[in-house]
Formats: C-alpha cells, structure tokens, sequence
C-alpha cells in the first residue's frame, strides 16, 4: 500500500511523524509498510525491554486471553498478585499499585504523598502537601504530572497548574534545602533523567537527598519510569546509589510494549483506604501476566549481569566513535545512555539514519545537540556493532 491510501488525517495531530507506517517487530528490528527494515534503538521509548515482540509476552497473552481478561479491581487475581510479590521480592518495597501509564502511577505516589501528608502534619497542625521535584525532569502528561515536571513552557500550555510543585536544581543538594517549608511532604525526582537527555542524580546527591528527607521526616519518590526494570544495569536505578526511597513508580519497561504501570511503596506509608485510590483497568489480569513474564525474564541467571555488560560495550563503542568524529563524549547508565555531539546535528542524523536504505536506523535526539539510546536489553553485540557502524556512516556523510 501507498503511503497516500492510508487515511492518516483520521487522527488527531499532535506531532510530525514521518511517512511511514510500522506493520511488523521482530527483536531489535522494525518493517514499514514499503517491507524496508530498521534497526530500532527507540523501542517504543525505552519500553520493549525484550526488543518487538518477544515470544514470552506473545505466549503470555495467549495463554491469559484464555483463562481471564478481566475480573474487575473489585476482585483478586492471579498475576497481579504474582506480580506483586515478584517486584516487592526483588526491591525495599512492600506493597504494590498497579497502573496502565507512567504518569498515572506518579499521579498515584502523588496522592499517596499528599494523603500521608495529611496524617503526619507540620509541626503548626497544617497538612503537608508540597513535593519538591526538578529543572528539565518529566514526570508524564495529566495535569499534575505536567505540574511536577521541570519541562521548559509546561507551566503555561494549560495553565493554571496544580499547585504544590517546587523546582530544584538536579545534583544540587543547597537548591532541595532552600525550597524545604513545613508543608514539604515529598521530594520526587528520575534517578536518570531520561527526557532531559540521559542527566544522571550523582550518588552523593542521592544519599545527600535521603539524608535530608529523613532529617525533615520527608518522603523520598523516585519515578523509575524509563530507569526501572533493569535499563540501567540494576533492576532499579536506586540500587546504583545505595539508598532505599520511600515511593517508587515504574512504567515503561514493566510491561515490554503492552500498557502496564506501577507504584511501589513501603508498609509505613501505605495509608490510602478504600475509596481513595482505584481504576478500571488496573492490576488486569492480561497486562499483568505479561509484566509477570518480563519480570521473570529479567531475574532469570545472568540476566542482570549481560545487561551491565552490554552498556559497556555499548559506552566503549560509543567513546571510539566519539574520538573518530571529534564529538562530545558520551554518558549513562546500563542501556540508557546519550552520546554528546558537540553541536546541533541530532536532528539532522536522526532523519539521514532513517532515511537511509536499504536498511534504516531509528534513533531519538531528545535535544539537538544529542542522540540517546534506549535498545532492547538483550540486544546483541553485533546489532551493537551494526548500529555504530550505521551511525558512523551518517556521522561521515554530514562531515561532507
Ligand atoms: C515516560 C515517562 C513518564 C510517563 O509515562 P507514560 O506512560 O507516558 O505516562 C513518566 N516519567 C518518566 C521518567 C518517563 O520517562
């Protein structure tokens, strides 16, 4: 089919997409509607976690599609409950609430923040409710989310905002303390910025800010949206600073491609009551035998440790090119990671990969003058191999 029979204009614009319409996945590889092949390290944004269509989450479907799809959240079912003590098994958390989106489970530590806040008050008997969250973070698209986010312009675009929201410096210990009031009942931050293009929290302001959050009786909520589930080298990105937060959300990764979210809490903190907190979708059995199938793929033997492997020689790969074509370096953790071009060329080579045949490389440019990467994480070293030497091309075409 052409391009031009598809009637695209039947859905509503809210960004430019190319002229291409994706029909098939396979692993670290997309087809569009032309049959053209490309080597994807875009994966749906950092969420097909086993590449397209992995045979587990193919069989999870199927099998659950058999046996039940959905019960109502009235009801207990079998891989929620799974699920549940599979991810609190596996992290300093104890109780688990499932969502369908990133932002709904930060929505979600939201509310359980303010709803805490509201039974641990200030010293003057007020209800604490506000969350310290930082410049260039994102945290998701409802309105609260919007709210929490330290993205440039999202505080006019549909304005008012909720209120509550204080931004800090990232890596900036001094900036969290001056915003600290007694109505502060949270500070929530990406360990990894990832839409911000791939800013790491440091370690020491990670213990720094766990610190401070104890000395202040403050939760800590890290949004482990695009950082969770082993995209950076640990299951969780908190593990890599050797701090326990309070909150966690995951999104994402969690599901490998199917709509799957969830918040993460411990005992002391988990104070909604029937009533205050639900959703029609959430906890399904179908998105949760899938999460229980990546899951499970993830902790099997050895899993973990290829993923730390492969975000090596990925940064090696990444460093060589770097001295090659006289860019900017790279950074990251595990399989998020950004290579820094040193002038305002992402643009440029995310389109020239694309378009460049007969086999395309999908890319993603989250600021012009840088590329991030987000593949499968069981890429292999040679679909490593390939896409640096891909890239490597471009980079010498836009030398020209
Ligand atoms: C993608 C992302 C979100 C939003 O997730 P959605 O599923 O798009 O709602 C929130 N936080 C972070 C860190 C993300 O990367």
């Amino acid at each position: 089919m052409e391009f031009s029979q598809y009637p695209v204009n039947a859905l509503l614009y809210i960004t430019n997409r190319p002229e291409l319409v994706f029909t098939e996945g396979d692993g670290m590889w997309l087809t569009d509607h032309n049959g053209k092949r490309y080597l994807d390290y875009l994966q749906g944004w950092a969420v097909n976690c086993l590449g397209h269509s992995p045979k587990c989450i193919q069989d999870a479907l199927a099998a659950q599609s058999k046996k039940l799809i959905n019960p109502s959240p009235a009801f207990y079912n079998e891989p929620s409950i799974a699920l549940a003590a599979l991810l609190t098994e596996n992290s300093c958390f104890d109780r688990v609430f499932f969502a369908n989106s990133g932002a709904e489970a930060n929505e979600s530590a939201i509310k359980l923040a303010r709803k805490w806040g509201k039974l641990n008050q200030s010293a003057a008997g007020e209800n604490r409710y506000e969350i310290i969250t930082f410049d260039h973070s994102f945290h998701g698209r409802t309105l609260a989310t919007m709210s929490a986010s330290g993205k440039a312009g999202w505080d006019t675009i549909y304005a008012p905002q909720v209120p509550g929201f204080f931004k800090a410096t990232l890596n900036d210990i001094a900036s969290v303390e001056k915003l600290i009031t007694g109505k502060t009942v949270a500070v929530m931050l990406e360990p990894v910025q990832g839409e911000a293009g791939v800013l790491p929290a440091t370690r020491a302001f990670m213990q720094a800010l766990r610190a401070l959050t104890k000395k202040h009786n403050i939760l800590l909520i890290t949004d482990e949206v695009q950082t969770g589930m082993g995209r950076c080298g640990e299951l969780f990105a908190y593990q890599l600073s050797g701090i326990e937060p309070d909150i966690m959300t995951l999104g994402k990764g969690i599901g490998g491609g199917v709509p799957l979210a969830a918040m993460l809490c411990r005992e002391e903190i988990a104070c909604f009551e029937p009533g205050d907190q639900g959703g029609t979708y959430n906890g399904n059995p179908l998105m949760a035998a899938v999460g229980l199938a990546v899951a499970q793929a993830l902790l099997a033997p050895g899993f973990m440790q290829s993923v730390k492997d492969k975000g090596e020689y990925l940064s090696k790969a990444l460093l060589k090119l770097t001295a090659q074509h006289g860019l900017a370096g790279e950074r990251g953790d595990g399989l998020l990671r950004a290579l820094k071009l040193g002038s305002d060329i992402g643009p440029q080579i995310v389109e020239k990969a694309r378009d460049m045949g007969p086999v395309g490389l999908l890319l993603n440019s989250p600021r012009p003058d840088l590329l991030r990467f987000m593949p499968a994480l069981n890429v292999t070293i040679e679909e490593i191999d390939q896409m640096i030497a891909m890239l490597s091309d471009v980079l010498a075409q836009l030398k020209k």
